[in-house]
């Protein structure tokens, strides 16, 4: 399998499964590239990464068996499979399925929304669009949001329950962009909960951490046409306890 990291969040029986499939966007804020650890295992990850060096992708991956076997004797309600694009792993859907028949977990998915997902044993889908206007959404992330949009809708069709993020990243992708995505969104359906994240330093790219301040404004556009919107600042404080390495 792609999974080369995982993290348990004893607090609310929740495990981490962070894949690394070489990610079918190249988005220039990825902190990927300076952190792969689960953010959960981090006292300040934002403070950290902003200092961090360029890391080399994984060199060590799990098969199948060995994934199973690191997670057998955990108590598991929740399975989060995340990382760079969790979706291309073709394991993915075996995985998925073994952890609702052994375990009867919720199974979340964050993707880019790219590929399609086999949703079949994934209960909920965490949609990440990075941008509505093409040339921005081209610039940040090196491909065109067609697919990506067309999938969100696709997604919502199939009934699994989703939700919506974006980052707001100042002075580009600003508050008047993330009115564009919420009017997108609301589109699909206005009841789609929508959360707006804070960009935060990442070196080599020349934005700023977003201020509280800035992300309030674009939740407040975004209220304009959506029931449920959410943000995360990054004067945030982790729930529950500290997350474990488990591998
Ligand atoms: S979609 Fe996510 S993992 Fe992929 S490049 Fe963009 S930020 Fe990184």
């Amino acid at each position: 399998m792609k999974v080369y990291h995982i993290a348990y969040e004893q607090s609310y029986q929740s495990l981490d499964f962070h894949f690394w499939t070489g990610c079918n966007l190249q988005c220039r804020g990825c902190y990927l590239n300076y952190e792969k650890l689960d953010f959960g295992l981090l006292d300040d990850p934002v403070a950290q990464i902003a200092v961090q060096q360029r890391e080399s992708p994984p060199q060590k991956f799990l098969s199948f068996d060995e994934v199973m076997a690191y997670v057998e004797p955990l108590k598991i309600k929740y399975a989060v499979f995340m990382g760079d694009e969790a979706a291309l792993d073709p394991e993915l859907p075996k995985l998925a399925w073994t952890l609702h028949q052994k375990f009867q977990s919720y199974n979340i998915i964050l993707t880019n929304g790219r590929k399609m997902i086999d949703l079949e044993d994934i209960d909920e889908v965490i949609f990440s669009i990075k941008a509505i206007s093409e040339d921005i959404h081209r610039d940040y992330t090196g491909h065109s949001n067609k697919i990506i949009l067309e999938n969100f809708a696709k997604m919502y069709r199939s009934g699994k329950k989703l939700q919506a993020e974006t980052v707001l990243i100042p002075e580009y992708i600003d508050p008047k962009e993330v009115e564009r995505v919420a009017k997108f969104v609301a589109s699909v359906d206005k009841n789609i909960t929508f959360r707006i994240d804070s960009f935060f330093e990442v070196p080599g790219c020349p934005w700023r951490s977003a201020t509280k301040e800035e992300v309030e404004e674009a939740a407040a556009l975004a209220k304009k046409h959506l029931n449920n919107v959410t943000c995360l600042t990054l004067d945030m404080k982790r729930l529950g306890d500290k997350a474990v390495k488990v591998f």
